[in-house]
């Protein structure tokens, strides 16, 4: 049997819904974990670095399963081995955006993941837990076949639960699943997080926990900014724009999965002794919420992300006239490319300068596929490049209900002399595109401007 949770068909997708719909998870108040609770940990690369970092993560994944809990554990690869097998493509042929290549980067990448649940599994048979593990196509945990960023479609949780009814953790590979066609397919960077918590989904899992390097998820990635403070609570709409902006504290998809599954997650150290009381250790790091209630953090700004993943591509000269954006974008859009910032310049002589972001990975084929598909179309039209950005962005519910908080901003990164390229906002965040070089003074301006600091709020 398949499982239950999507109350729909068996096979229906998974991820295929809004991004930023939450409305309908306001009202869910996050699961106590009670004894003999299904409970879901993700250990992510650095945790599970060495083999004593393996053992340590046995011990406490033994002391959950001791205490009572029924444990589904997905691991990421040792850290460093994802970019290790990939650098070792690289060597062999430079990165080719075809589906035949990228097929075998899932087949090679996915194997750090194959990897740890072999080590995790017998690190806990040395601690006397039974345990087995499984590769996603084992589960299975299906997927599209859109290699290297594939999207969960189902799982069947039936072998799972066949192992924890008959008392043994499980442990199942981050990162991978299978197509249709029964290919290796991976999650994109970072997509243990979201494995895990897709995992959980399926189980109905009590909590997932998101074990990592860090003890929570901070105002900003406290190794750019060391006076980034711990968030005891982050509302999930929070949660979800500083990962979409850039804060790889959890991958984005996992984020919306905790959403619309009302998965209870929290994001916590694996550094603490592994002997911690439970009770404390089940009550540290960062919860993420559903709703704001009176003890969640009251800021304008919670915190800032940034990212220096795009790349900016201006089409300069463009005949100021209808459909231009469309042919521009669309022609993007149509080769599966996503846009994040557009911007277009006011119009001077019947002719404007239309500009947009894609990820830097898809920058050379957005700028091959405008010069042959769209700039014969255009006249005179050019197209410049820039992979030397980055963006920042001030993310807050807080904004939602106060005004002056963008020029604010604006202020702040003038004072530092800092030029802005390119806005962008929701309700809840304002994004600024600014040169590269500038970034960590941008993020550490703003980080001060907030009230943000330590000894500041
Ligand atoms: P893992 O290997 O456990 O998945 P990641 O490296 O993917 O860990 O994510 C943890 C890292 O995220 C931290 O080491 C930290 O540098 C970075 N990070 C970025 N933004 C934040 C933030 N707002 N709070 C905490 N960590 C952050
Ligand atoms: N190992 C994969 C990566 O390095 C997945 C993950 O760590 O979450 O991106
Ligand atoms: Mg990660």
């Amino acid at each position: 049997m398949k499982c239950s949770y999507l109350g729909m068909k068996q096979t229906a997708k998974i991820e295929s819904f809004a991004k930023n719909d939450t409305s309908q998870f306001r009202e869910m108040t996050p699961v106590k974990i009670s004894n003999m609770a299904l409970i879901v940990h993700k250990y992510g690369g650095t945790s599970m670095g060495s083999t004593e970092r393996i053992r340590n993560v046995a011990k406490r994944v033994a002391k959950w399963a001791r205490a009572g809990h029924q444990m589904v554990v997905v691991p990421s690869a040792m850290s460093g081995e994802t970019n290790r097998l990939l650098g070792l493509a690289k060597e062999l042929a430079p990165a080719k955006p075809t589906d035949a290549y990228s097929r075998e980067l899932d087949m090679l990448a996915s194997t750090g993941e194959q990897v740890s649940v072999g080590l995790l599994a017998i690190a806990l048979q040395a601690e006397g837990v039974e345990s087995v593990s499984y590769a996603g196509w084992q589960v299975p945990i299906k997927t599209d076949n859109s290699f290297t960023k594939a999207r969960i479609e189902s799982i069947d949780d039936k072998r799972i639960r066949g192992d924890l009814n008959a008392g043994r953790v499980v442990i199942v590979t981050g990162f991978q699943g299978v197509d249709e066609a029964s290919n290796i397919t991976t999650l994109g960077r970072g997509g243990s997080d979201t494995s895990a918590v897709a995992v959980a989904a399926a189980l109905k899992a009590a909590e997932c926990l998101i074990y990592t390097d860090v003890d929570g998820v901070y105002t900003t990635d406290p190794r750019v900014v060391p006076e980034a403070r711990r968030l005891h609570t982050v509302s999930f709409e929070e949660m979800l724009e500083m990962a979409s902006m850039g804060s790889k504290v959890l991958q984005i998809r996992s984020v919306e999965f905790a959403g619309k599954y009302k998965v209870p997650l929290r994001v916590l150290s694996s550094f603490t002794p592994w002997d911690i009381d439970i009770h404390e250790e089940a009550t540290s790091g960062t919860l993420i919420t559903f709703e704001e209630d009176e003890n969640m953090e009251q800021a304008i700004v919670s915190g800032i992300a940034f990212n220096r993943d795009e790349a900016k591509v201006s089409v300069i000269g463009v005949p100021d006239k209808p459909g231009i954006a469309y042919q521009i974008l669309g022609t993007v859009a149509d080769a599966n490319i996503e846009v994040d910032v557009i911007i277009q310049n006011l119009s001077k002589d019947g002719k404007t300068d239309f500009s947009f972001t894609v990820h830097r990975n898809d920058f050379a084929k957005t700028v091959d596929l405008l010069k042959t598909a769209v700039l014969p179309n255009l006249g005179s039209a050019e197209i410049v490049g820039d992979t030397k950005i980055c963006k920042v962005s001030i993310v807050g519910i807080g904004m939602r209900s106060h005004v002056g908080v963008a020029s604010k901003m604006f202020r702040s990164l003038s004072e530092e002399g800092i030029n802005i390229q390119m806005i962008s906002t929701s309700e809840i965040k304002t994004s600024v595109v600014i040169d590269e070089k500038y970034m960590e003074l941008a993020v550490r301006a703003l980080h001060k401007a907030f009230d943000l600091d330590q000894t500041g709020a």
